[in-house]
């Protein structure tokens, strides 16, 4: 059993409800979309055993972990993972584009949904507790209202796209006028300028 990862490091949860929560992020190797405005480097740099993995986990003092990508429901062992995680006593949120309904979803403390506008017609899950949509054009309004009537949420953020190092808030508040019940997110992180 290995995992496939990009990087494993401990920040503040920069977007959504859990903003400014202490976590271990922990982001796997692989998605199953190419969004046109991803900056995301998903490819492989290491890997690791599920003890190999631990380890590097545990090494920070935050208790928080988050499992992100790329795409993290596509991991086959994470079952595994999640347990060993549970196990030791971890709060676990999940970041995910919403294209698999994972069975172990169902034993992560927190799943953050982000489906895409380039995307309508590969949404899967059902429920999150939060949903997130990037404004990568003025489509996301519509593309909001049709994500509220297929995954049932607690809140719903709208994100500014940022390509190239430019964060498009126009087009953000321009989506957000059309919309009722939606909030906010920026990504915090990156305003601030830490990781
Ligand atoms: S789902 Fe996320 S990681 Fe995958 S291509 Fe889109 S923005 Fe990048």
């Amino acid at each position: 059993m290995k995992y496939d990862l990009v990087e494993v490091f401990e920040s503040l949860q920069g977007e959504g409800r859990n903003t400014g929560r202490p976590c271990v992020f922990v982001r796997f190797a692989g998605c199953n979309l190419a969004c046109p405005w991803c900056d995301t480097d998903v490819a492989t740099r290491f890997s690791l055993s599920l003890d190999g993995l631990l380890a590097e986990i545990g090494q920070y003092r935050s208790k928080s972990v988050i499992l992100t990508g790329g795409e993290p429901t596509l991991v086959k062992e994470m079952p595994e993972l999640v347990a060993a995680l549970k196990a030791r006593g971890y709060w676990i949120g999940v970041e995910t584009n919403g294209t698999n309904d994972a069975d172990w979803l169902q034993f992560a403390d927190y799943v953050a949904c982000s489906p895409k506008v380039e995307y309508p017609d590969r949404i899967a899950l059902g429920k999150a507790d939060e949903v997130r949509i990037v404004a990568s054009s003025e489509a996301a309004a519509a593309f909001c209202r049709e994500v509220r009537g297929k995954i049932a949420a607690t809140d719903y953020y709208v994100s500014p796209c940022e390509r190239d190092g430019s964060i498009d808030f126009a087009t953000a508040k321009s989506v957000m006028q059309q919309l009722d019940g939606w909030s906010l997110s920026v990504q915090l992180h990156k305003l601030l300028g830490f990781r």
